[in-house]
């Protein structure tokens, strides 16, 4: 039996009424394997002695003996005090609401200790501690390592040991193994059964780190496991209409006529990296089967261009291609830049998002359907219910990490297995790539199109903001273009408002000077309205929230002021000075500051003076923030692991994910003899269902 085959309801063991298995459900516990795998959050080792004296230093545990009871309080709230002293000191156990110790441990009797003492009205106290009789039969069974389980409210420690430690007697020794036997054996590992045993009560500090290594690396290498068959899965599913003809292979290798036709219009030529990237594409799509490939690459590195030249070869192909950009703003700028470079060539190139219009919109619709756009660049309402296409063959996601699984899901199954590219400026860690996106392939741009100059960062705390003001107005008297921007849109009480100091900037700051406004809430039109002025230079100043952040691209902006800038992710900033230095211009970041933004807040600004590399910053934030900030990895499941951590053990990761690449590498259906056992809990156990894995 595998421990995930222990669905009998903890209604089975002795001590467990309606009562008791309904406050075990208050923490996910409805059945016997829940509760085999409700792993301690941490471990007592009562096996070393640590006196009364040394309270100061850590938890007490020792041997004492009951010297007097005494009360105080009165009525209800009457409390019990116990005297004990062991060969140190004396202290003492103040029983809040435990009356009834008062007969357990009577005067004279000798005890086993165990607490978190404290000084108090000249005493030695404790009020969290665990008393057990010495000579007590019912004495616990268990070893000097004491598991210490999350709890809910009705459950106390000694009631989960004792049924946890019921059901590893009664079911731990049928436990069949999972792991395969040659790793156990490699790794030194131990059997499911000891360690299942040895993880709730260990023997010794050793088992259990044996015990937690191996339960760690049994999640991670099913993790894995179920990674690469995904990987395999995609790799089968041959593109329906790859069946037809392959007039791509008379290219193979090479640029296709159509991109060769793109690259001569071009002013510039491409950076090794974006043509690292599109070789990497190219050689994908020829490939039997559909990409799902993910597109790294820092802010202005040029992953807008590859997309395009991906495009055209799938356009050669005769399927239809979507772009998805998470913003109208980008969306849009996306589709000047192919009406500009794309229609040219001959492909029909159009626009869709939520605010087109219904007239319009029923046409893009219709033309969609019949397939006679070739090429669709919009917002989330390209997956809409009534969106159909003819042949999506090819789905681009710009800015991937502003969409959630769902939606990524929803416009792939627009099509029929489309290539899938993704696009990303902010960078994948390293735990996240090998499980989130652990069946995609990557490619990084890691340089930027030549002769940027790097944007100098200046700091500024708030009360000498008029300094920065001077700055900008020096720029714009050069003919130059500031972006500055808010945390808020407006209504700020402490923090600064686009929509207040739209109004300032423009009547006492800047008077005389063309300023807009530009966040979220205001219209798409007018939005649009605002960019085009602005990259005119009609507007020279736009205030603004992180709507700027990305994609938006106007070389003659060269200042970029970020108020309350301690309020932004490092990333977020990141992207945001990423507006500026996109021309010939040297270009300067303002992060300007809260005067009582405290020294940590500081230090952590100053990584953006240190780094100009996004993915060195990407690193910090993590550091600073934990994975769960990144944003739709949340809702993919994977930071919900049993016993491992990703980012923690991700030496153990790694390792994992050979292992199980390597397995199904060899023997793909997992046939032979020495994967009967990974076969056998794929088929009656499957890890991760509740994933969807
Ligand atoms: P991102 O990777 O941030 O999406 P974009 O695709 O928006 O970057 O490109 C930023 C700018 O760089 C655009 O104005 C684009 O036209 C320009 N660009 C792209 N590739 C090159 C290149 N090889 N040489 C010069 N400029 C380039
Ligand atoms: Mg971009």
């Amino acid at each position: 039996m595998f421990l995930r085959e222990l669905n009998d309801p903890v209604t089975k063991l002795t001590g467990v009424g309606p009562s008791v298995a309904g406050n075990l459900t208050r923490l996910g516990i409805v059945n016997l394997k829940n509760l085999l795998c409700h792993y301690p959050r941490d471990w007592e080792d009562r096996s070393r002695i640590h006196l009364i004296k040394d309270w100061n230093s850590g938890r007490v545990c020792t041997e004492v003996q009951v010297l007097a009871h005494d009360w105080f309080g009165f009525g209800k709230t009457k409390t019990l005090k116990i005297y004990v002293e062991d060969d140190s000191a004396r202290a003492c156990l103040v029983c809040f609401n435990r009356p009834f110790m008062g007969k357990q441990f009577p005067v004279g009797k000798r005890c086993k200790l165990y607490g978190q003492f404290y000084y108090k009205f000249g005493e030695i106290q404790a009020t969290a501690f665990e008393l057990e009789a010495l000579n007590a039969k019912t004495g616990a069974p268990f070893g000097p390592i004491l598991p210490i389980y999350p709890l809910s409210m009705g459950l106390t420690q000694g009631l989960l040991r004792k049924l946890i430690f019921q059901t590893l007697e009664q079911y731990a020794s049928s436990l069949e193994d999972e792991l395969p036997e040659s790793i156990i054996i490699r790794d030194k590992l131990f059997y499911k059964a000891d360690a299942i045993r040895a993880i709730h009560f260990p023997a010794s500090q050793e088992s259990l780190k044996q015990a937690r290594k191996t339960l760690i690396y049994e999640e991670l290498f099913y993790l894995e496991l179920m990674v690469g068959k995904r990987v395999l899965q995609r790799k089968s599913s041959i593109q329906e209409n790859d069946t037809s003809v392959k007039p791509k292979k008379e290219f193979a290798g090479d640029m296709s006529p159509l991109q060769k036709r793109l690259l001569e219009r071009l002013p510039f030529s491409l950076t090794s990296g974006q043509q690292a990237a599109i070789n990497e594409i190219n050689a994908s799509l020829d490939g039997p089967y559909p990409m799902a490939r993910l597109l790294q690459g820092d802010v202005g590195s040029g992953k807008t261009l590859v997309s395009f030249l991906a495009a055209l070869r799938a356009a050669e192909k005769g399927g239809q291609i979507a772009i998805m950009a998470p913003t109208e703003l980008l969306a849009r700028q996306h589709a000047e830049n192919a009406a500009r470079y794309l229609e040219p060539l001959g492909l029909h190139v159009a626009f869709l998002s939520g605010n087109l219009k219904t007239t319009g919109r029923a046409q893009v619709i219709k033309a969609l359907a019949s397939g006679e756009i070739d090429f669709i660049i919009g917002t989330h309402a390209l997956f809409s219910r009534d969106v159909v296409y003819k042949n999506l063959s090819f789905v681009v996601v710009d800015e991937q990490h502003r969409f959630g699984v769902l939606q990524r899901q929803a416009i792939m199954e627009k099509g029929n297995t489309p290539d899938l590219l993704m696009m990303s400026a902010t960078p994948i860690p390293r735990s996240l790539a090998m499980t989130v996106f652990g069946d995609l392939d990557v490619s990084v741009i890691h340089d930027l199109p030549p002769g940027r100059k790097p944007v100098t960062t200046h700091f500024a705390k708030e009360s000498n903001e008029g300094k920065v003001y001077e700055f900008v107005r020096k720029e714009l008297d050069a003919g130059r273009q500031a972006y500055f921007v808010y945390p808020l849109i407006e209504g700020g009480d402490e923090l600064k408002d686009a929509v207040f100091m739209s109004e300032r900037l423009a009547n006492e700051v800047f008077p005389g000077i063309a300023v807009a406004l530009l966040h979220s809430k205001v219209d798409e039109e007018k939005k649009k309205q605002t960019m085009d002025a602005f990259r005119k230079g009609e507007i020279k100043i736009l205030a603004a929230t992180s709507v700027v952040e990305v994609g938006v691209d106007v070389p003659n902006a060269s200042c970029m002021v970020i108020e309350n800038s301690e309020r932004f992710g490092l990333s977020a900033l990141h992207q945001l000075r990423g507006r500026v230095g996109r021309g010939t211009e040297q270009s300067y970041c303002f992060l300007v500051y809260s005067d009582n933004l405290g020294e940590d807040g500081k230090l952590r600004l100053k990584v953006m003076q240190e780094s100009s590399d996004g993915f060195v910053i990407a690193e910090e934030d993590l550091k600073l923030r934990g994975p769960g900030q990144i944003s739709g990895v949340e809702q993919s499941g994977y930071l919900k692991l049993g016993i491992a951590d990703t980012v923690r053990d991700s030496e153990q990761l790694e390792k994992a994910r050979e292992d199980a690449f390597s397995i199904l590498e060899i023997d793909s259906a997992l046939e032979q003899n020495e994967n009967f056992r990974i076969n056998e809990v794929l088929k009656r156990a499957p890890p991760f269902s509740e994933m969807g894995l």
